[in-house]
């Protein structure tokens, strides 16, 4: 590890790591519920150290963390694969289409990387209950990392919250709470609770580290893209804090003197859960006022890390973009049958992005562009199966099988 200060996004004060837990004491004087965070904190390193020690040929990845490595959970995280794809490439009109598939993390989310820090940082500050309200996927991921951990999960997420998600984080062992209302709702709840009783709370981007965790898959993809930074990653949207840690990865690199240029950040939002990319757009701050989608992930009425990510879409020279729930259904069976990567439909937005992306001047077709899969397409079974139909079976005999493959030929169905 090496040395940091946390600095408020807001304001810009500096605060030492012990001095603060969430949010900057100055700024969130300011914060009811209701509105996006106001004062998230981002860890700010010793980036001359870094540039002295960090090597290409030996990678010290402790470097860039902000929590020691003796505090880190038994279950490891990440090092998830990065490949291209020439073949959904071709179907969407790009030369130069790459997967960084974060699925494939523990509990099948990105979240395991936020989830993994926060729990280390419990290790290191003897917090043995930690709290988050989640949509899901948060939920699932702080469970997993804490029953590798020895920890108590404490979760408030909303009742509608997919079925596989509640059934991980209950056989994970963590202390379910459903609640009736949103996931606005469960935000709310959950800072209400630790204020009374205590405990570590990993609530996104109210929790700094949360940022900091998902910066390691940016840091990942420049190791795995052979120390090259892409032109473009599409990142799917909700709260605001996956975007904003992938541009901190690139931001530490380039503070470090490691690369000279940040790639563009192009976030992905469902059109009704779209406050963050009308906040790019116009400049204006809304909620969204009934953030209702088929992608739960990204469903989000106030997101909450909404000015960092803003920040950090517009400082990467990226944009936005918003895709429908039919785009998305679209967009998850096209990337399923085209690569054999199974999404939920949160991260199938990028698919649909990129597909409605084609022509535009926005992104070159032969610039290196970047999906960010964040989620496994397993979580959420229903939401599939609203863009499937399920063949009927047939009698067991071949005659029956040629007749049923002829009728769905004709329908042009496999
Ligand atoms: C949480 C999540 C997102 C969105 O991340 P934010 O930090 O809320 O913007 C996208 N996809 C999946 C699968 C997620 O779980
Ligand atoms: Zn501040």
């Amino acid at each position: 590890m090496t040395k940091f200060v946390y600095q408020c996004s807001n304001c810009g004060k500096r605060y030492q790591r012990d001095e603060v837990r969430y949010l900057c004491p100055l700024c969130s004087r300011d914060y009811r519920s209701g509105i996006p965070l106001i004062g998230v904190l981002s860890a700010q390193f010793d980036y001359g150290a870094i540039r002295r020690k960090f090597s290409k040929v030996k990678p010290d990845w402790n470097q860039f963390s902000a929590v020691e490595e003796k505090f880190y959970p038994p279950l490891p995280v990440g090092n998830t694969p990065f490949f291209k794809t020439a073949a959904l490439g071709n179907e969407l009109g790009f030369d130069n289409v790459w997967i960084k598939n974060d699925g494939l993390n523990p509990s099948a989310s990105l979240k395991d990387r936020a989830s993994f820090l926060v729990v280390a940082e419990a290790n290191r500050l003897k917090e043995q209950t930690i709290v988050a309200a989640s949509t899901g996927n948060a939920a699932s991921a702080l469970a997993a990392v804490c029953a590798a951990a020895g920890k108590r999960a404490l979760i408030f997420v909303p009742e509608n919250a997919p079925k596989a998600k509640l059934v991980q984080m209950i056989l994970y062992g963590a202390t379910v709470v459903p609640v009736r209302g949103t996931y606005d709702d469960a935000f709310r709840l959950s800072l209400e609770y630790n204020a009374k009783r205590g405990g570590l709370n990993r609530n996104t981007a109210y929790h700094p580290l949360t940022i900091e965790g998902k910066k390691t898959v940016g840091l990942e993809i420049w190791q795995q893209n052979h120390w090259r930074v892409p032109d473009a990653i599409l990142v799917p949207t909700g709260d605001g804090v996956i975007i904003s840690g992938v541009h901190k990865a690139f931001c530490d690199l380039k503070a470090a003197g490691l690369i000279s240029r940040l790639p563009r950040l192009v976030c992905a939002q469902a059109e009704k859960s779209n406050a963050i990319h009308h906040y790019v757009e116009s400049g204006i701050y809304e909620n969204a006022a009934h953030p209702d989608t088929i992608a739960d992930s990204i469903s989000v009425s106030i997101p909450s890390n909404a000015h960092m990510a803003r920040q950090a879409i517009l400082e990467s020279g990226g944009f936005s973009i918003t895709v429908s729930d039919a785009e998305i259904l679209e967009g998850q069976s096209t990337l399923a049958a085209k690569t054999g990567v199974f999404a939920e439909p949160a991260c199938s937005a990028v698919v649909a992005a990129l597909k409605k992306l084609r022509g535009s001047k926005r992104l070159g077709h032969s610039e290196q562009i970047v999906l960010l899969i964040t989620g496994h397409g397993l979580k959420d079974v229903d939401a599939a199966m609203r863009g499937i139909h399920l063949p009927k079976a047939v009698e067991p005999t071949l005659a029956a099988v040629e007749v049923a493959l002829k009728a769905r030929a004709k329908k042009g169905a496999r």
